[in-house]
């Protein structure tokens, strides 16, 4: 089907957009910064009757702390997240991901709330988000329900959205001062690529010398969905990050994740980029805090 076929609606509010998501005779698919969806029509995988444009619906474009955490609207862009003074304090972690997705022209495009709907495991803003602890707000015309991330995806392209629901707000817990974070991702080329392994590290730092207090690693493309790497994040707090213990904690790594292989790459060698990234990634953070 050719992108100039498909039919569209632009409501002029959540409200109307909720509404028309609710009628029963017709399939809708809402339409954010389109860099997923305009793929996806021209590849025929998603054909709904009709298109909702919600670009326009500037309500849902914000990023704002509050008493439980940091709102971030759905239809915020990746750009706008890169650009933001709180989240590169409070959620660096969230800006290093979204710095790695595609090319400038899709930061500038592609929304938060598109990278989570998609649900793909490679999405590179999913992982920066469940070491955020983010809760998805998804509102229906007559309900509304907030999700842990940890919970929201159930396969590769699925989650617990209804098709009358429709993401409105993104909750993340800000990073203390003693934190930081970072992103690691391996593409098969530079930029407008997506991952074949990524990883989203945040630990909270210790005043002795590479003394971690706790930390929460995400992995996405090596399982159906973005995963925790539980056994990597207890072996963090065990003693200080030497060299030896950073190699210890990428090694159990190797054995944590459940990639399958595909057109992209190897189970093996996601096994392998997913250790190395870690190890990268869990580096550099020592560095950085050393310099602080
Ligand atoms: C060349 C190219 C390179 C890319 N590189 C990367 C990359 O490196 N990393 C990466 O992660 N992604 C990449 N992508 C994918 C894409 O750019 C991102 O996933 C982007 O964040 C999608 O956002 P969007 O606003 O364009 O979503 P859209 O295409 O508008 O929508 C995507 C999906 O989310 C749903 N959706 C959107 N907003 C909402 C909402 N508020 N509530 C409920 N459902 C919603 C839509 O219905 C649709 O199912 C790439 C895409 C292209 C074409």
């Amino acid at each position: 089907m050719r992108v100039s076929e498909i039919d569209m609606v632009s409501p002029k509010s959540v409200e109307d957009c909720l509404q028309l998501l609710s009628v029963n005779d017709r399939t809708f698919r809402i339409l954010a910064g389109g860099t997923d969806a305009v793929v996806r029509v021209k590849d025929n995988v998603w054909h709904p009757d009709t298109w909702i444009n919600i670009n326009r619906l500037d309500s849902l474009r914000y990023i704002r702390e509050e008493n439980d955490g940091i709102h971030i609207g759905p239809l915020t862009t990746h750009t706008d997240i890169v650009h933001s003074v709180l989240l590169q304090k409070k959620a660096d972690v969230l800006v290093a991901a979204c710095k790695e997705v595609g090319a400038i022209q899709m930061q500038n495009m592609g929304t938060l709330g598109g990278n989570v709907g998609t649900a793909s495991p490679a999405g590179d803003t999913i992982p920066a988000l469940f070491v955020l602890d983010a809760k998805i707000k998804l509102r229906s015309h007559s309900s509304e329900r907030v999700i842990p991330i940890n919970e929201f995806f159930i396969g590769p392209g699925k989650s617990l959205q209804q098709h009358k629901e429709m993401i409105t707000d993104i909750l993340i817990s800000p990073q203390a001062e003693n934190e930081i974070g970072t992103f690691e991702k391996l593409g098969p080329r530079k930029a407008q690529s997506i991952s074949i392994v990524n990883v989203a590290i945040s630990l909270k730092m210790g005043s002795k010398s590479r003394e971690c207090l706790s930390g929460r690693i995400a992995f996405g493309s090596v399982a159906p969905t973005i995963i925790r790497s539980r056994k990597c994040e207890r072996m963090l707090t065990l003693g200080p990050l030497t060299d030896v213990a950073i190699q210890d904690v990428a090694g159990t790594a190797w054995k944590e994740v459940m990639p399958i292989s595909d057109v992209r790459a190897s189970a093996d060698y996601r096994r392998s980029m997913a250790s190395s990234l870690l190890e990268r990634g869990l580096y550099r953070l020592m560095k950085r805090w050393e310099d602080k």
